[in-house]
């Protein structure tokens, strides 16, 4: 049987009961409203690089035994032009996953666009939750409650995983990409190359290698269980980390930045010795 996996919960919070109206009706504003960005119709290599990320997404949830069909709905991944997307979407990075919907910008460099199209599938993969609030004054407003791991709370201040859970983000980036390339007619010799050689969140990455590396003689077993909790929101993965509550509340506040997760490292590592 299969059991489909790319939406997400959405909670209502500060609604009463004479809301149900209001619940049932609530529909998100299409991400053009949102941003306000031109969004280019997808080429025939867009198509072609989505639809065989999504097959090796399908593949490998398979392979690890994960009985989910991962099949998104292509319309929720939208591409613009850098412009576009530097100036009405995001500053910084070269991706984002957003109330349910990919915007990625269209690049000459396939690889790089191939690379961030795969991270950001990850986040539409992973377990995500989001919260539609209602003012005092009965005006709606949406807030992020989980993704993947990644935990956020803004009335509680709490920002947890973040960086984790972009290693895990990333990791499974680098297994899909690997995949692309086994039997790859998107990309020439020199753009696998730099498929597989580029990398983001390489601290993070080394960063999860330094936290499961003593904790289950069984490598391959720790990283199903973060992925199984990346998948489907559960803590699980707290389980397999054998950390002190100093060494743990440091992990949790690790956010995006490389020299952070390098900070995390050095901590870990000193505070072994
Ligand atoms: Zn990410």
């Amino acid at each position: 049987m299969k059991n489909e996996k790319s939406n997400y919960v959405v909670i209502f919070n500060g609604f009463n009961e004479h809301d149900e109206y209001a619940k049932k009706n609530y529909t998100l504003k299409p991400p053009s409203k949102i941003h306000n960005f031109l969004e280019l119709e997808k080429n025939h290599f867009e198509v072609q690089a989505i639809k065989a990320i999504i097959r090796k997404y399908q593949k490998m949830l398979k392979e690890n035994g994960f009985n989910i069909f991962f099949d998104p709905d292509i319309s929720r991944i939208h591409i613009t032009t850098k412009k576009e997307y530097r100036e009405k979407i995001d500053k910084n990075n070269s991706g984002k996953f957003q109330w349910g919907d990919i915007y990625v910008f269209r690049s000459d460099n396939k690889s790089y666009f191939i690379g961030s199209l795969v991270h950001q599938l990850a986040h539409m993969l992973s377990y995500y939750e989001i919260a539609v609030t209602k003012s005092a004054s009965g005006s709606f407003g949406l807030e992020s409650k989980q993704s993947g791991i990644h935990k956020t709370d803004r009335s509680l201040k709490l920002d947890d995983f973040l960086g984790l859970n972009e290693a895990l983000a990333e990791t499974i980036t680098r297994d899909i990409c690997h995949r692309l390339c086994e039997n790859n007619v998107l990309l020439n010799d020199e753009e696998t190359l730099k498929l597989l050689g580029g990398m983001s969140y390489q601290n993070h990455i080394k960063m999860v290698n330094v936290i499961t590396a003593n904790k289950h003689e069984d490598k391959q077993k720790t990283m199903m269980i973060f992925l199984h909790s990346f998948i489907f929101g559960d803590e699980e993965f707290l389980n397999t980390l054998t950390l002190t509550a100093e060494q743990l509340q440091k992990l949790k506040e690790v956010g995006r930045g490389e020299e952070e997760a390098k900070n995390f490292i050095t901590f870990l590592t000193e505070g072994a010795n």
